[in-house]
């Protein structure tokens, strides 16, 4: 079965690779010249950074499978246990770690009872809110209401929800919805201690892109799908944007959801609805190259900062993570620079003697979706059995992260070849 795969994010990328292992000829077609997607690497300046800090878990057991499959298990860090630095204004760092050999849901609370992001009473709302995350939330509850119903002050909010949740979410707590953000907090902090061991790509993000679609046939760079060629029947190809068809069995697309719109045209006759409620916000990330800073730090998150996280990439590269930016993506360079090095000097005062070499800005205006409360988030399956989408704004029940797209891949990968009829009546068992 021929199979062409639209798109090389990570969801093609992994469509790519069960199909190749479900035996199929896969041409893989991508708009840009880089392969990747969201998760890529270009050179600035003559380096070559990742378009922003991409990060895992060792919750991400898909994605962390499709980097081992690619024989790249070794170009990934992660830590031994989830250990993190949180730096404040006029307070020395402290850290929150998990302590081994106790359960998920105990092995913070030696280290949380020293933390000094949060006083005493807040403390005690946290401890009281993490013991009610396995709650059904109410119908179209915010996570920001969910706090106020279960008693988090503003100290509880900004010292723990904030730092862990914005970042992971990529939006504000107000405009999420409450069931997104339990399942982030219950799938990293309240199943397996070692689900939040944080981890990074060792090397650029296009090398694991590459390795990937490496696995296609063949793979077209810089060509951008238009339209499916459809018989009525079937799915028999895509027509790019230079009037090329390319013929196929079965078609995944794999791209966000306005260009999935486009492309359908009439999006809701193949079975997909809803694409125009998705929203996005923007991240922005800020390279810092120093002179010499060797902080032994790897990475840290900040308090009441527009940078929620920092990470020392190597001795000298540090690299800030400001999510949510919408309000500051348009600014300029140089100002984005400043803000940065004044805000990790404000925390970390001995970098105000060591001299930036240089600065660059990596941003995403559409970086991410927002997990809006009642958003729907269709599946895999469309009304044509040899039609599938991916994504990871698709229904996996993961935020919009690396592991959604992998997971979502893998998932538009399903069946395709035995072409029985199953997906159009899963589809109509769902919607009559
Ligand atoms: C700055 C930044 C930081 C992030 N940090 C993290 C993180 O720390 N951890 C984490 O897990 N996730 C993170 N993410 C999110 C993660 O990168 C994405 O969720 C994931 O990579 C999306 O993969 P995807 O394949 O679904 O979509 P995309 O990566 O958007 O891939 C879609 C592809 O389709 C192509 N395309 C679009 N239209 C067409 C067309 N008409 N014809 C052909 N090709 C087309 C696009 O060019 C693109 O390559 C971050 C994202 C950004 C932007």
């Amino acid at each position: 079965m021929r199979v062409v795969v639209v798109g090389a994010g990570l969801a093609g990328l992994a469509a790519v690779c069960r199909l190749r292992e479900q035996g199929c000829d896969v041409i893989l077609v991508e708009r840009s010249r880089l392969l990747g997607g969201k998760a890529t690497s270009f050179a600035v300046d003559g380096i070559e950074v990742d378009n922003g800090q991409h990060v895992h878990l060792g919750c991400c057991t898909e994605y962390l499978d499709f980097v081992d499959r690619l024989g790249m298990a070794g170009s990934l860090w992660i830590q031994d246990r989830f250990e993190v630095t949180v730096l404040q204004r006029s307070s020395p760092p402290s850290r929150l770690r998990a302590t081994r050999r106790l359960p998920a849901r105990l092995c913070l609370l030696p280290s949380f009872a020293r933390y000094r992001g949060l006083p005493v009473a807040a403390k005690v709302q946290v401890a009281r809110a993490l013991r009610r995350v396995h709650d059904s939330p109410r119908p179209n509850e915010t996570f920001a209401a969910w706090l106020v119903r279960h008693g988090q002050g503003p100290a509880a909010v900004r010292g723990f929800w904030e730092l862990f949740v914005v970042p992971a979410l990529n939006a504000r707590l107000d405009e999420v919805g409450a069931g997104d953000a339990l399942f982030v907090v219950r799938t990293a902090f309240a199943a397996d201690p070692a689900a939040a061991r944080v981890g990074w790509s060792r090397v650029p993000l296009a090398r694991i892109a590459e390795a990937a679609a490496a696995r296609a046939g063949s793979v077209r760079l810089r060509t951008s799908v238009v339209s499916l060629v459809d018989d009525g029947m079937e799915v028999r190809g895509v027509r790019c944007s230079d009037g090329e068809e390319i013929d196929a069995d079965a078609v995944v697309l794999a791209v966000p959801p306005a260009r999935l719109g486009a492309i359908l045209g009439d999006a809701p006759g193949y079975g997909v609805r809803g694409l125009e409620s998705f929203r996005s916000r923007a991240i922005v990330d800020v390279h810092l190259w120093f002179d010499t800073v060797d902080a032994g730090l790897r990475f840290a998150g900040l308090l009441d900062s527009p940078v929620q996280w920092v990470f020392e990439k190597r001795p000298g590269y540090l690299c800030c993570s400001l999510s949510a930016a919408d309000d500051l993506v348009g600014r300029p360079e140089a100002e984005l620079v400043d803000l940065c090095r004044s805000e990790l000097i404000a925390m970390w005062p001995q970098l105000a003697a060591v001299r930036l070499v240089r600065g660059a800005v990596t941003r995403d205006p559409d970086a991410t979706f927002v997990p809006a409360p009642g958003l729907r988030r269709p599946g895999s399956l469309t009304t044509h059995d040899n039609l599938r989408i991916a994504g990871a704004w698709t229904s996996t029940g993961w935020p919009a992260t690396m592991e959604s797209a992998v997971r979502s891949g893998r998932a538009a990968a399903i069946g395709l070849g035995s072409a029985t009829g199953s997906a159009r009546r899963a589809l109509e068992a769902v919607h009559g």
